[in-house]
C-alpha cells in the first residue's frame, strides 16, 4: 500500500511516469501536476513519502527567501519536467531516455526551480540521469573509477585548463607536502603527484605549522601524535583511500611564522592548485574542526541536507535531486570568495557537499545520487540538473 496522501494518491504515479514523460506540455516543455500550500504539506507530510519530498525540495529552495516557508498560507506548485535541458516533444526517443522529475516552486518565487523530486534505483543503476540510492559512506571506488575515467577519457583536455597552468610549486622553497603513508610532512619526491586540501578554516585556533614545531612534523608518525583538525584528518584519508601518498594543506604545509617563505607559497597558489591531481574541496563546513566525512544514514530528509528518498511503494522511489549549482551557491565555501578560486584553478575537484561527493573537471560532473557517466550528454547544455563543469565557475 502505497504510503501517500489522498491528493498524491490521486495523480496515479508509476515508475513510468518518471521514465517517459506522462504529460502534454504546456508551452514549451512543462506541465503543472500538483499545487497547494505549505500548510497542506505540513498536514500531509507524516503520512505522505511524496509530500515530505516536496516539502524538503521547497525548503532548500526557500533558503533565499525564508519568509516563503515560514507562511501557511504560501502557494507552490509542482511542474514535470523533462530531465534533459530542452524538451522537444518531437525529438526522437529524447525525451524516454532521460526521464522527467517534478520539480515544485513557490509561486511567489523568482527563477526556475532547482530541485527536482525524481526516481531513484539502487546503486547499480546505469540508466542516463536516473537517481540513485546511496550507502552510509561515500563509495571511494566508484569516486577512483571517476578519475580513472577522466584520466583516461579526458586527458589533456582535463589538465590543460583554460587559465595558462602555471609552473609546477615544486621549485618554491618551503614547499611541503603531507606523505599520508608515513604520516609527516616531507619535500615532494620530482614527478610524484599531490593532493590539494581546499577548505573555510573558520575563526578558532586549530594545530598548525610554525617554526617551533616543523622540525617535529617531519618526523615519521608525527600526525599520528598530534591532533590535526577534522577536516584535515578526512582529508588524509581520502588521499590514503584514493592512493594518493602526497596531500597539500596550506595550515600544515606553510610554516606559518616562516617569513622568508610564507609570501611566496601565498602568491604561489595558482600553481599549487593548478597543478594538483586532484582538490578536494569540503564546501559545507564553516571550519576546520567541521570534517567532511560523515554517516549518511541519518541525513535522510535532514534540512540541513540535500539529501532525502522515499520508498512510495516496492521497489518505487523517489528523491530530491539538487541541480549542483543551486547547492553550490549556499555553501559556506562559495560565499569565501577566495576559496573558491581555489577550485577555478584545479583541474579536477572532488567536492564534498552535505555529506555527498561530486566529481567535477574541466568536462564532466558526476555525482553520487545520480547517473551521469554518460558521454552522450554534457553537463548544463544536455543536463543542467548537473551544473557547470569547473571551466564555467566563476
Ligand atoms: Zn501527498
Ligand atoms: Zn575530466
Amino acid at each position: 500500500m502505497p504510503h501517500l496522501c489522498a491528493s498524491c494518491l490521486a495523480l496515479g504515479l508509476t515508475r513510468a511516469d518518471f521514465e517517459n514523460p506522462p504529460f502534454v506540455p504546456e508551452g514549451k516543455y512543462h506541465s503543472i501536476a500538483l499545487r497547494g500550500t505549505i500548510g497542506d504539506l505540513r498536514i500531509r507530510e507524516a503520512g505522505c513519502g511524496l509530500c515530505r519530498l516536496l516539502l524538503h525540495a521547497l525548503s532548500r529552495e526557500a533558503r533565499s527567501q525564508p519568509e516563503l516557508l515560514s507562511d501557511r498560507g504560501a502557494d507552490w506548485e509542482a511542474e514535470w519536467m523533462q530531465n534533459a535541458f530542452e524538451y522537444d516533444p518531437n525529438a526522437d526517443g529524447a525525451e524516454a531516455k532521460y526521464g522527467s522529475a517534478l520539480y515544485p516552486k513557490f509561486k511567489a518565487a523568482t527563477g526556475s526551480s532547482n530541485y527536482g523530486v525524481q526516481l531513484v534505483d539502487d546503486a547499480a543503476t546505469t540508466v542516463p540521469l536516473r537517481g540513485r540510492a546511496i550507502s552510509d559512506e561515500v563509495d571511494m571506488e566508484r569516486v577512483a573509477s571517476w578519475i580513472r575515467r577522466c584520466r583516461e577519457e579526458h586527458g589533456p583536455r582535463c589538465v590543460e585548463g583554460y587559465l595558462a597552468a602555471a609552473d609546477h610549486p615544486i621549485g618554491v622553497p618551503g614547499f611541503f607536502v603531507i606523505d599520508v603513508n608515513r604520516k609527516c610532512l616531507t619535500t615532494l619526491p620530482g614527478g610524484m603527484e599531490y593532493v590539494a586540501l581546499s577548505y573555510v578554516w573558520g575563526k578558532s585556533s586549530f594545530v598548525n605549522t610554525t617554526k617551533s614545531n616543523v622540525d617535529l612534523f617531519r618526523i615519521d608518525g608525527a600526525f599520528g601524535r598530534v591532533r590535526l583538525p577534522k577536516t584535515i584528518r578526512d582529508a588524509i584519508e581520502v588521499a590514503a583511500r584514493l592512493r594518493y601518498r602526497f596531500l597539500w594543506v596550506d595550515a600544515v604545509c606553510i610554516v606559518q611564522d616562516d617569513d622568508s617563505t610564507k609570501p611566496l607559497l601565498i602568491r604561489s597558489m595558482d600553481a599549487v592548485y593548478g597543478n594538483a591531481a586532484l582538490t578536494i574541496i569540503a564546501a559545507s563546513g564553516t571550519h576546520a574542526a567541521a570534517g567532511f566525512l560523515r554517516s549518511r544514514n541519518r541525513v535522510n530528509g535532514d534540512p540541513e541536507s540535500s539529501f532525502a528518498v522515499q520508498e512510495i511503494s516496492l521497489g518505487f522511489s523517489l528523491g530530491v535531486i539538487p541541480f549542483l549549482d543551486g547547492e553550490l551557491m549556499h555553501c559556506p565555501h562559495a560565499q569565501r570568495g577566495w576559496t573558491f578560486q581555489e577550485g577555478c584553478r584545479s583541474p579536477r575537484c572532488l567536492v564534498f557537499l552535505d555529506g555527498l561527493a561530486y566529481f567535477v573537471c574541466r568536462t564532466s560532473v558526476w555525482r553520487e545520487d545520480l547517473v551521469a557517466e554518460s558521454s552522450d550528454f554534457s553537463p548544463f547544455e544536455g543536463a543542467n540538473v548537473l551544473g557547470k563543469t569547473s571551466s564555467e565557475w566563476p
